[in-house]
């Protein structure tokens, strides 16, 4: 279609309304008739394991932005790994509303400290927070290890600590954790998820 400068100046003068447009010859039916582009088309996908349950399902998040490291990325939509052997693609109502744990104001996203008898809790540093875990563990066992029981025989044993795993933990970190633990004679460990 060609518009020539005479039409497109009578039009403008007239305000761009509908009739206006169809005067110009543009079909609101070619338009309407345009496929949507489909939303996921542009995001950038990342692999991850739902935190809610023992199921420990797949997910993929679906984030704007391209990562490159000046873009500021924000998932806006997450659904079940196909490809993944626990749900193939499944998510319960919890899992596939995710996105809203994702952005609630309420999340936690740092470690916090609340002394004792205190009312209030504090951000600290993941420094902080690993060095104050690892000095307590250290004083607490040095102060409380078994070695030996009673009768002598060797048990080796830090009853007065417990461990408690996360259920979104692999395999591979969930043995290895259970390895670190046992090392240290923690008996009182346990998973959300029980695996
Ligand atoms: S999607 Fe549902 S069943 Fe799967 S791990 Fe999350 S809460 Fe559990």
């Amino acid at each position: 279609m060609r518009v020539t400068r005479r039409q497109f100046f009578k039009v403008c003068a007239g305000g761009l309304g509908s009739s206006s447009v169809a005067m110009l010859g543009f079909s609101p039916g070619d338009a309407l008739a345009e496929v949507r582009e489909f939303k996921l088309t542009r995001s950038s996908e990342t692999r991850n394991t739902c935190p809610y349950c023992s199921v420990s399902c797949g997910l993929i998040m679906h984030s704007l932005g391209d990562t490159a490291k000046n873009a500021v990325s924000s998932i806006f939509h997450i659904e079940g790994d196909p490809d993944h052997p626990v749900n193939r693609g499944t998510l319960c109502p919890k899992g596939a509303g995710l996105v809203d744990f994702i952005h609630s104001p309420n999340r936690l996203k740092y470690p916090e400290y609340r002394a004792p008898g205190s009312s209030e809790w504090k951000r600290i540093s993941w420094d902080e927070a690993f060095t104050r875990v690892a000095r307590l563990m250290k004083d607490d066992r040095d102060k409380n290890f078994v070695a030996t029981n009673e009768t002598g025989v060797t048990v080796n044993r830090w009853l007065t600590t417990g461990f408690l795993a996360a259920s979104a933990s692999s395999n591979e970190s969930g043995y290895i954790t259970q390895k670190i633990i046992r090392n240290l004679g923690i008996l009182a460990f346990d998973n959300q998820a029980r695996v």
